[in-house]
C-alpha cells in the first residue's frame, strides 16, 4: 500500500471519529447557547414564584387569623348597651374602625341617625347604609376555579377519557388521588380564602377545590372555558393590575391584559351573610378599598366594623420578608397597582411589570404579591457570561481536537512512512545484493570458459570482480552498520595515515569499474600528502557510498571528480558529479535514514536510502561533517570535512 493511499484513510477516520462528533456536540452546545437566556429566565421565575406563593399563602393565613381575632374580640352586645360595648370594642381592638349592628330585618341598629353621630360614623352610613339595609348590591369576589371546580374536574376527566383511552382510568384515579392528597401546590395559594369561604364543606370539597385550581392554572383551554361560563352566568371577569413577566426579554411581545383568578358577582348584604358566619368584605369606594368585618350572632343579628386601614395594612405587611435583596425586590401592590412598601434603595422600577406576581385572596381583590429583579440587566449579563464560557470551551475543544489530531496524524504518518521505507528497503537490499553477485558470477564464468584469454583482459576481469566484491562488502557493511546503529557502537580502528594517498587508492580501485560504464574519472589534490587520524575501512565505506551515488545518479554526463584539499585545520574531500543533482527541498532530508528522493529522475534507480545516513554517522564519529552543495552547471558536490588530528 502506498503512502498516498494510506494516509488519506487516516484523515477520513479522524474526520469521522473525532471531527464529526465534535461538530455535532458543538452544534448542540451552540443551540443551547441560543436558549440560555430563556433557561436563566425560567429558573429565576421558578425561584421567585416559590417565594411569592409562599408570601401569598402567609397573607391568606393572616387574613383568617384577623377574622378569628376580631370575631373573638367581642361578645354579642346587649341591645340596650350597644354604645358602651362598641366603645369598649374600639378601645381594646385597634383594628376596629366604626362598629355596626344590623337586625335580622336588615335594619341598621348601630350607628343610627337618631344618636349623635361623629364624622366617621356619618361617612360610614353615607357609604354603607343602602348596602347594609339590603337596598344596594356590591361586587363580591370569588376564586373562579373554586366557584367552577365541578366543571373543571369534569372537563379534566373528559379530556383524559377522550384523548388517551388506555391511560384515562389511571389519570382519573390520579385526579381522585389529588382530592385526597394533602400537599398544596404552588398555585393553590388561595386555599386559605376558599377554605374559609367554604367552611361548611367537607374535607373532600376542599381537596377537590385544590385540584381544580391546579388544573385551572395549568390548562389554557380550561381557563378559557371557565371564564366564558362565568361571563354567561352574569359574573364579572376582572383583569389583573399587573402585566407579569413582560419585563423579561422573551415575553416583551405579550401585551394582553391577564385575567384575574377572582371573578365578581353583585350580592346584597343578606346574601353575603347567609353563606357563612363571619367574613371580611372588600368595598371599593371612590376607587379605594375599605374593608368591613362582619359576624353573625344569635338572633339573626349581624355585627361588624369597618377595619382601620392603617392597622389592617400593617398586619398584612408584617407577612412580607425583607423587601430588598441583592437579587430581587418583593412588595405588595394594592388594587391600583401601587406598592404598599418600597425598598429604600432601588433602581427605577416599573411596578406594573413584575417578573413574577401572585394574586392573594378574594378579600384583597386585585392585590398582588410582586417581585422585580434588583438589577434588571441581571438575566442578560448572566446569559452573556455563560455564553462566553461556552464559546471559550468550544474553542478550546476545537483547538485540542485539531492539535491532538495533527500530532497523532503526523506521528502515524511518520510511523507508516518508516514501515513502508523498511519494506522497500528489504526489497532494495536484495536487489542491490544481486547486482554485484551477478557481475561476479558473469566474470567467473568468463574466466572459466575462455581459457585462452589475454593476460591483460584476465587482470581486468579480476579487477572488476574485486571491485564488485568490495561493493558487496560495502553494501553488507552498510546494512550491518545500520542494524548496529540503534544498538552497540561501531568499533573504529583509528590510525594516522596519508589522506591524499588513501583517497587516490580508493578511486583507482574503482576507476576500472567506472570507466567500463563510460565515466570520466578525475583525481585532484591541493597538497601532496595530508596525514591525519582516521579509520581506513570506515572512510573507504564513506567514499564508496558517495562515489557509487555519483555513478548511480549520473545518467547522461558521466564525470566523477574526487578532490582532496586542506582548509585551515580541516581536511576536505569533495566528490563531484554532473548527475541529476538534488533540489533544495530534498537536500535537507537526504542524510535521514531510508530517505530517497522520489522523482522521475531517480525513482528508477535502486538504492537502500542508507548510504548517506551511514556516511554521515561515520564522519561525525571522526568529529567531522558531510555537506551537500549543488554544483554550478549541474550535478552535485558532497563535501566531507574531517578535522586534522594526529593523536
Ligand atoms: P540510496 O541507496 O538511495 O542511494 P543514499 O542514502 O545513498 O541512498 O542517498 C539518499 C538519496 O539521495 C538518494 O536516493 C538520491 O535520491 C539522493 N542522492 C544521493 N547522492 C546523489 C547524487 N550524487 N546525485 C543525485 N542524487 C543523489
Amino acid at each position: 500500500m502506498s503512502k498516498r493511499k494510506l494516509t488519506p484513510h487516516l484523515g477520513w477516520l479522524f474526520v469521522v471519529v473525532v471531527l464529526v462528533p465534535g461538530i455535532v456536540l458543538s452544534a448542540i452546545a451552540m443551540r443551547s447557547i441560543g436558549v440560555e437566556e430563556i433557561y436563566i429566565e425560567k429558573s429565576i421565575e421558578k425561584i421567585l414564584f416559590a417565594e411569592v406563593s409562599y408570601v401569598a399563602s402567609r397573607i391568606n393565613s393572616r387574613l383568617a387569623e384577623i377574622e378569628d381575632d376580631l370575631s373573638s374580640s367581642i361578645d354579642p352586645p346587649p341591645l340596650d348597651r350597644l354604645k358602651e360595648s362598641f366603645a369598649q370594642w374600639e378601645k381594646t381592638t385597634p383594628l376596629v374602625g366604626v362598629p355596626f349592628l344590623v337586625s335580622p330585618s336588615s335594619e341598621i341598629l348601630w350607628p343610627n341617625y337618631s344618636q349623635n353621630l361623629n364624622d366617621e360614623e356619618k361617612t360610614f352610613l353615607d357609604w354603607n347604609r343602602k348596602f347594609l339595609s339590603n337596598e344596594a348590591r356590591i361586587p363580591v369576589f370569588e376564586n373562579v376555579a373554586v366557584a367552577y371546580k365541578d366543571d373543571i374536574l369534569q372537563s379534566t376527566r373528559e379530556q383524559y377519557l377522550n384523548l388517551e383511552p388506555g391511560k384515562s382510568l389511571e389519570r382519573v384515579k390520579g385526579v381522585a388521588d389529588d382530592y385526597r392528597g394533602s400537599s398544596l401546590s404552588q398555585e393553590s395559594f388561595a386555599s386559605g380564602s376558599y377554605s374559609s369561604a367554604d367552611s361548611s364543606g367537607s374535607q373532600n370539597q376542599v381537596l377537590a377545590a385544590q385540584s381544580a385550581i391546579q388544573e385551572f392554572q395549568s390548562s389554557l383551554p380550561i381557563r378559557k372555558k371557565v371564564y366564558e361560563k362565568a361571563k354567561e352566568q352574569g359574573q364579572n371577569v376582572l383583569y389583573r393590575s399587573v402585566k407579569v413577566g413582560q419585563s423579561l426579554p422573551s415575553k416583551q411581545s405579550e401585551s394582553k391584559d391577564q385575567e384575574s383568578i377572582f371573578i365578581s358577582e353583585l350580592l346584597n348584604f343578606s346574601e353575603i351573610t347567609s353563606r357563612k358566619d363571619k367574613g371580611i368584605i372588600p368595598r371599593s369606594i371612590d376607587g379605594k378599598l375599605s374593608f368591613l368585618f362582619w359576624k353573625r350572632i344569635s338572633g339573626g343579628y349581624v355585627l361588624g366594623c369597618v377595619l382601620s386601614q392603617e392597622h389592617f395594612k400593617d398586619l398584612i405587611l408584617e407577612m412580607l420578608p425583607s423587601v430588598y435583596s441583592p437579587s430581587r425586590i418583593l412588595t405588595l401592590l394594592d388594587e391600583n397597582g401601587k406598592p404598599l412598601i418600597m425598598p429604600s434603595e432601588h433602581s427605577v422600577v416599573d411596578w406594573r411589570k413584575p417578573i413574577v406576581a401572585s394574586e392573594i385572596s378574594e378579600v384583597l381583590p386585585r392585590w398582588e404579591v410582586a417581585t422585580y429583579l434588583s438589577d434588571p440587566n441581571m438575566i442578560s449579563s448572566r446569559a452573556r457570561a455563560r455564553e462566553l464560557i461556552m464559546w471559550i470551551l468550544i474553542v478550546m475543544l476545537y483547538a485540542s481536537i485539531l492539535s491532538g489530531g495533527v500530532v497523532i496524524l503526523r506521528h502515524m504518518r511518520s510511523e507508516i512512512d518508516l514501515a513502508q521505507k523498511k519494506t522497500s528497503f528489504v526489497a532494495n537490499v536484495s536487489h542491490e545484493l544481486k547486482t554485484p553477485l551477478t557481475s561476479i558470477r558473469m566474470f567467473t564464468e568468463m574466466l572459466k570458459e575462455k581459457k585462452d584469454l589475454a593476460a591483460e583482459k584476465k587482470d581486468q576481469y579480476l579487477a572488476l570482480m574485486m571491485s564488485e566484491t568490495e561493493r558487496l562488502t560495502r553494501l553488507i557493511n552498510n546494512v550491518l552498520d545500520f542494524s548496529r546503529s540503534s544498538g552497540a557502537k561501531k568499533q573504529y580502528d583509528f590510525k594516522v595515515c596519508d589522506l591524499v594517498g588513501f583517497c587516490r587508492k580508493c578511486l583507482e580501485d574503482e576507476r576500472l569499474r567506472f570507466e567500463s560504464k563510460g565515466f570520466k574519472v578525475v583525481f585532484n589534490k591541493s597538497t601532496d600528502s595530508l596525514d591525519l587520524l582516521f579509520d581506513q575501512e570506515s572512510l573507504k565505506q564513506v567514499l564508496l557510498n558517495i562515489l557509487e551515488n555519483a555513478e548511480k545518479y549520473s545518467p547522461r554526463i558521466k564525470e566523477i571528480e574526487l578532490e582532496v584539499l586542506k582548509d585551515n585545520s580541516s581536511a576536505v574531500i569533495q566528490i563531484k558529479d554532473r548527475g541529476v543533482g538534488i533540489n533544495a527541498r530534498d537536500a535537507k532530508h537526504i542524510f535521514k535514514e531510508f530517505y530517497r528522493v522520489d522523482d522521475s529522475l531517480t525513482s528508477s534507480v535502486r538504492g537502500t536510502g542508507l548510504g548517506l545516513t551511514i556516511a554521515k554517522k561515520i564522519i561525525s564519529d571522526h568529529g567531522g561533517d558531510i555537506q551537500y552543495q549543488p554544483r554550478e552547471g549541474g550535478g552535485s558536490i558532497f563535501k566531507i570535512i574531517i578535522p586534522i588530528r594526529r593523536d
